[in-house]
């Protein structure tokens, strides 16, 4: 094949009329129509003077126009680089600088800001705007429609993905279409989609979960999805009866839930939900079950490998698993010291090898090495422990493992008895400075409605169940716990916003 993610996800669909993507207010983007303005988008690339294997950055609002630049760059081989929306001009440099973009899109408002930025690094400064308007399309409206698709092999990169930066700077992800193609086709295989599917799509397209899961998959499969720009409760349960499928972060599901809308008869067209980017607490997916009938199927991925593991389609869907390795995939846990595979049930590193796995970080030969094994593996920084039926369980980070006195404690244990406390919502347990242990453990809490927690009953009631070096030296209240858009909770913030406590 000439340019095989291009011809699987996208030739594939040449000039069919079915529906592609339907916004919120009912007007349809065709496959068709989709490809030809991708096709525009890419004469404009060499226009601009953009060469296969150039990279392009774009720090663009989710629209119809902002995925066709994903497809236009596939299409002429272009590494498609998506940025958070949220990230500051200052911000935006460094991905800039470490990246070589020679194409940077950003949003009108924020094009002023960028301009420095831009010009510093020597890259073109175009805008897209969220209605897809902006110096870009006035542009590609006068490009040819047709382009002709740039020879590609397997292991010629499509993407550079950044880490969401949850445990330190954010690192520039090398994938290839084999990566992303291998994964999708596993995924849409597993999860069943076909044409046939829905699928309600309100995740950013900038990060791995809404880009390459849910929107590869349903190019694949050739279904349609339901395209909004962001999770809006009202939105999601007027369109909940038109669609098959959801994909979301946990926060999606704790928000369905607290609404009394969200009943049984609005998830009754659906077929299937997954979960994934931050652990679904147990008792959202029993809560949900009881709700709609559904048992919500919770997978396992990251920026690096794209998705390992999922809760299978068919069998049992474990609350507080992640499932089983993908076809294809292979995850083992290990040493963190030694790198020696440990028995089953221990807790270790959790590591994965196989076709999804990304060629390294770029310009991070020595991160890369540290983190990719010749074997293949790749050391997640995840630890996880795999139970008797073979479900992995994640345990939490390697980073946010507290060592206490020369003792490992591992804070999603602290946080399963937390959660059952009367009155507790959610609670994370960090590890901060103390001079006499190294490290010790504090409990920060969130609590239910505008209740008050007793700390001291809580801290008595835990303590029973957990050996004394593990018993947090201090609780701690707060209104909420600090995420990304993500929803994954920022620990990094909540050390360093406690690490006096004890010093
Ligand atoms: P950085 O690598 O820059 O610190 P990050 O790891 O948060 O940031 P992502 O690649 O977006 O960046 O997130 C992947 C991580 O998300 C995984 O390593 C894992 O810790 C977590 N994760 C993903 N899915 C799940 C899940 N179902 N349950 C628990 N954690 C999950
Ligand atoms: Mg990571």
């Amino acid at each position: 094949m000439a340019n095989p993610l291009y011809d699987t996800l996208f030739g594939q669909h040449q000039g069919k009329n079915t529906t592609f993507l339907q916004m919120a207010d009912g007007s349809v983007v065709t496959h068709s129509d989709f490809l030809q303005l991708a096709s525009q988008y890419a004469n404009l690339f060499t226009q601009l003077g953009l060469q296969p294997g150039d990279r392009l950055a774009a720090q663009i609002v989710k629209s119809p126009q902002a995925l066709a630049v994903y497809a236009a760059c596939v299409q002429a081989g272009i590494v498609f680089l998506p940025l958070n929306t949220a990230y500051t001009a200052a911000e935006v440099a460094y991905f800039l600088e470490n990246s070589g973009a020679r194409l940077m899109l950003s949003d009108g408002k924020a094009s002023q800001a960028l301009e420095l930025v831009t010009s510093a690094c020597g890259a073109i400064l175009e805008t897209m705007n969220a209605d897809g308007s902006g110096s870009f399309a006035i542009q590609a409206e006068t490009m040819p429609v047709g382009f002709q698709t740039v020879e590609r092999s397997e292991d010629d990169l499509a993407a550079f993905l950044y880490t969401s930066g949850t445990t330190g700077r954010s690192k520039g992800a090398m994938l290839t279409q084999g990566n992303l193609l291998s994964n999708c086709q596993a995924l849409a295989s597993e999860w069943r989609f076909t044409a046939e599917d829905s699928l309600l799509h309100a995740l950013p397209i900038f990060h791995t979960h809404g880009l390459f899961v849910a929107t590869n998959i349903s190019l694949l499969a050739g279904g349609k999805i339901l395209f909004l720009p962001k999770f809006d409760l009202d939105v999601m349960l007027d369109l909940m009866p038109q669609a098959t499928t959801m994909m979301g972060v946990p926060t999606f599901y704790t928000r369905l839930l607290d609404d009394n809308r969200f009943t049984r008869e609005a998830a009754q067209h659906m077929r299937l939900f997954v979960s994934g980017s931050a652990p679904l607490l147990a008792e959202t997916h029993i809560q949900f079950e009881e709700r709609t009938g559904h048992r919500i199927l919770e997978r396992y991925g990251m920026t690096e490998t794209n998705m390992n593991t999922s809760n299978p389609y068919d069998g049992e869907r474990r609350a507080g698993t992640v499932g089983f390795p993908l076809p294809g995939i292979e995850i083992k846990i290990t040493d963190s010291n030694t790198g020696e595979t440990l028995p089953q049930g221990d807790i270790g590193e959790i590591e994965v090898r196989g076709p999804n796995v990304f060629k390294g970080y770029w310009q991070m030969p020595e991160k890369t090495a540290e983190e990719l094994r010749e074997n293949g593996f790749f050391i997640t920084g995840d630890l996880g422990q795999i139970d008797e039926d073979g479900y992995l369980h994640i345990v939490g980070r390697n980073k946010d493992l507290i060592i206490s006195g020369g003792y490992n404690i591992y804070p999603k244990e602290i946080e399963l008895l937390l959660d059952e406390e009367t009155g507790v919502l959610e609670s994370a347990v960090i590890g901060v400075p103390h001079p006499d242990f190294g490290e010790t453990v504090v409990g920060v809490l969130v609590a239910e409605g505008q209740g008050d927690l007793d700390l001291d009953a809580i801290k008595k009631n835990i303590g029973g169940s957990l050996a004394r070096f593990k018993h947090p030296q201090k609780l701690v209240v707060l209104p909420e716990l600090p995420r990304n858009t993500m929803g994954k909770v920022q620990k990094k913030e909540l050390r360093e916003q406690y690490k006096d406590l004890f010093m």
